[in-house]
């Protein structure tokens, strides 16, 4: 008997985000110049759009590698930003340093900087509620001078910080209601501490690409049979999407290319959802529909 056409639909809100949309149009663009361009880590956490890019000349560096690089080579800051010793070190070897740093991100280094430079010499701590060592915490933590300290949880910050003023910051990707609860239980604690007045400041920077992602990704995977989710190995985002379409439908598959699709996984689906990280590139989502297609045929 001959099959129903199965619908198969692409998340109008996967793929990158504005930040790794700038990071690699800038690539891009400088590949199209020069026959190698440098970028300073991973500029976009996926393999497949790594590899693209590198066949064009892209190279991955890490900070150390800088000094053996011949003057003026293009560097590339990727969308997570550098701290400010990353920058001097390029201008002392003659580095061109070219900036796709997420003006967002940017936004947030200068919130951090402004806030260590009112906190001068007066009691008081800034807080960075994100994970230790993520490349944009340790931007983050360049631009405060050693004054502020990394958080996952309120447990982490002793009762007495409570009676100073805090000026609490968000890593743009964390987790918005993970960071709400922190903020509230913050505040809870100072109050039963019996601080006399709450000196709390909380800036709520996290990224709201990222924040809208959760309620559409439940939505469209609720929507769909099965949901195809693309993402590199590495992409907490990734993770973190995919997570929730599980929950949102246990059918759903997490690949990070079209040769790890399975035809059994569609046997009795009438509609396929494909979605993706913020940094899932858009020809592969379309690759990865491709193939379902051919494979429901
Ligand atoms: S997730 Fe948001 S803050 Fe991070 S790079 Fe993308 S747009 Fe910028």
């Amino acid at each position: 008997m001959k099959k129903n056409p199965v619908s198969i639909n692409i998340d109008p809100d996967a793929g990158f985000c504005t930040g790794v949309h700038k990071a690699v149009n800038t690539a891009e663009t400088l590949l199209d110049r020069y026959k190698t361009v440098y970028c300073l880590g991973n500029l976009v956490h996926n393999e497949l759009e790594i590899s693209r890019l590198k066949g064009f000349g892209l190279k991955i560096l890490n900070l150390n590698q800088l000094a053996g690089l011949p003057v003026n080579t293009p560097v590339i800051i990727r969308a997570h930003g550098e701290p400010p010793s990353t920058y001097a070190e390029a201008e002392k070897l003659n580095i061109n340093l070219i900036d796709a740093t997420c003006p967002i991100v940017k936004q947030l280094q200068h919130k951090v900087k402004r806030a260590v430079e009112e906190m001068a010499g007066q009691p008081g701590r800034i807080i960075i509620y994100g994970k230790p060592g993520h490349p944009e915490i340790v931007g983050l933590m360049g631009q405060a001078d050693g004054k502020a300290i990394v958080v996952q949880s309120q447990e982490e910050i002793p009762d007495p910080w409570l009676a100073e003023p805090l000026e609490v910051f968000a890593q743009t990707t964390a987790n918005a209601e993970a960071f709400n609860q922190f903020a509230v239980d913050l505040k809870q604690r100072a109050k039963q501490c019996s601080f006399e007045k709450d000196q709390i400041n909380i800036h709520h920077t996290i990224c709201r690409q990222m924040k809208n992602r959760k309620p559409s990704i439940i939505a469209f995977a609720q929507a769909h049979d099965v949901v195809v989710f693309v993402s590199g190995s590495k992409s907490s985002n990734g993770r973190f999407l995919a997570a929730l379409a599980l929950q949102a439908n246990p059918h759903t598959y997490v690949v990070t290319a079209a040769t790890e699709l399975t035809a059994d996984w569609f046997d009795t689906a009438a509609s396929i959802g494909v979605s993706g990280a913020t940094s899932t590139p858009h020809w592969l989502l379309q690759q990865i529909a491709d193939s379902v297609r051919k494979m429901t045929l």
